[in-house]
């Protein structure tokens, strides 16, 4: 069975230690279907896409996660976002880069900023790390020991086709049914971080998640579950747009639609143009009924 547009939770039967596995593929397709990243972008795009989804699956929360990566690099500025229901969407700017380019040179020195913005206020959360090591894998890893202080491990892939991703984490000892033998614990534990980091791109693309985990942790130790579904859909809408029109103020507006006739706002993340003519605008700032609801396409 195809486990494309899945994340996906397993435990270890004996210890307390968890994980989550995320597949993605459709939803990768969707998201990148009117941007045109080079291919070093859109490696890091798609592994960053792969660790919001992670980041979702490990927290409990009703709203929308985001991971920014702000650094000095030729990435300017990543974005991934990932609701509590597994909805992502993803965007990246970048000045120009010709061929090949490694994870520090794409990101530079900067920091990693992961928000939680919860329908529940009292859930709402910012951590904030360096970009650490190597890989996004790695700074993710320093984000979990950071603001959770759990041991974390994090493997990330993306090809043009396809995002794969996996997370173990050592669980605080105490909650389990059973009482924790430390040492078991920690052997289990060591176990899991060999198995991690033995783990090859090649393994980590095969798309049988439930074999991959056996073989790394034994078939009478991984209990893999269900898990979600995770699709590409972006919540921009024209009133959001004309939220922000009206937060830049009529009078820029104006200049606008005097300049250029009408007032386009591009969806950066999924590049709908949103236009607003002349009425619209005046529309917008008079209080009257709001502009209609559909977008020109
Ligand atoms: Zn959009």
């Amino acid at each position: 069975m195809s486990e494309s547009d899945r994340v996906r939770r397993f435990t270890l039967e004996r210890h307390p230690i968890r994980g989550h596995a995320v597949r993605i593929s459709r939803a990768w397709l969707e998201l990148r279907e009117h941007q045109d990243y080079p291919p070093a972008v859109q490696a890091l795009l798609g592994e960053a896409v792969g660790a919001v989804v992670l980041l979702a699956a490990t927290l409990k929360f009703d709203g929308s996660l985001t991971l920014q990566l702000q650094g000095k690099g030729l990435v300017n500025l990543l974005v991934a976002q990932c609701t509590h229901d597994f909805k992502v969407r993803a965007m990246a700017r970048h000045d120009p880069i010709g061929g090949e380019a490694g994870f520090r040179t794409l990101t530079g020195d900067g920091q990693i900023v992961v928000t939680v913005e919860a329908t529940d206020r009292a859930s709402s959360y910012q951590g904030v790390v360096p970009i650490a090591g190597n890989s996004l894998a790695e700074s993710l890893e320093a984000y979990f020991v950071q603001s959770e202080q759990l041991p974390t491990r994090v493997a990330l892939a993306s090809t043009p086709g396809v995002v794969v991703g996996m997370l173990v984490q050592r669980l605080p000892g105490e909650g389990g049914k059973a009482p924790v033998d430390p040492a078991a614990l920690e052997a289990a534990w060591m176990k899991a971080d060999h198995a991690m980091a033995a783990l090859t791109r090649t393994e980590l693309l095969e798309d049988d998640v439930e074999q991959r985990l056996v073989s790394m942790f034994g078939d009478d130790e991984v209990r893999v579950f269900g898990g979600h579904d995770v699709a590409h859909e972006c919540r921009c809408s024209r009133e959001r747009v004309a939220n922000v029109l009206r937060s830049l103020g009529a009078e820029e507006v104006r200049s606008v639609i005097a300049e250029q006739g009408a007032c386009t706002v591009t969806c950066e993340f999924c590049q709908k143009p949103y236009r607003f003519d002349a009425i619209d605008v005046e529309q917008l700032f008079s209080g009257g009924p709001p502009p209609g609801s559909t977008a020109i396409n």
